[in-house]
């Protein structure tokens, strides 16, 4: 089965959602595989948000990503990178649709409640970012055929 990383980032650390966000991935029948709080730093920022080095915005968002510490989570399941992407959202809160993530608790662009990996590629390198293999549980659901049927299984 897949993996996916999600933060649960400042925003929602300070806003008392951790065990809401935490609950909707439980509820949806994905396993967590690994989780931590942990202080994010400017480093491992640099390296997370690449992508938008060259914007305006860049020292914000990290800023805004240090403010609290984050939780970090692994979450596993079938096809998880594009299920938990898109329980996210858009990154604007205000486009994001309710019913998602970032529409249900979020007003802005920046101060979006999670980050999710957006592709397989993502998802192993940002797993390897935040977690050792030793972090990383490999426990069984004891549910898993009350969520998935015997094809999707095998
Ligand atoms: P996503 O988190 O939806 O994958 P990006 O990777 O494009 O989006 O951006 C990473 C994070 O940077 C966003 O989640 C958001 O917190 C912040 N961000 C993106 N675009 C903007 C913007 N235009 N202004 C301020 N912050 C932004």
């Amino acid at each position: 089965m897949e993996k996916t990383l999600v933060i649960l980032k400042p925003g929602c650390i300070s806003r008392g959602l951790i065990g809401e966000i935490v609950s909707r991935f439980e509820k949806k029948g994905l396993r967590l595989a690994g989780m931590k709080m942990i202080q994010l730093n400017d480093a491992v920022l640099n390296e997370h948000y690449a992508h938008l080095k060259d914007k305006s915005f860049f020292t914000r968002i990290k800023n805004g990503m240090m403010v609290t510490p984050v939780v970090v989570c692994c979450w596993e399941g079938i096809d998880v990178i594009r299920v938990v992407h898109d329980m996210a959202g858009k990154t604007n809160g205000r486009d994001a649709i309710p019913g998602t993530i970032r529409g249900d608790y979020s007003v802005s662009v920046q101060e979006n409640i999670v980050h999710t990996s957006d592709s397989p590629e993502a998802a192993e390198k940002e797993i390897k970012r935040f977690f050792l293999e030793s972090e990383l549980y490999a426990y069984q659901l004891p549910y898993l055929h009350s969520l998935y049927c015997s094809d999707e299984l095998e």
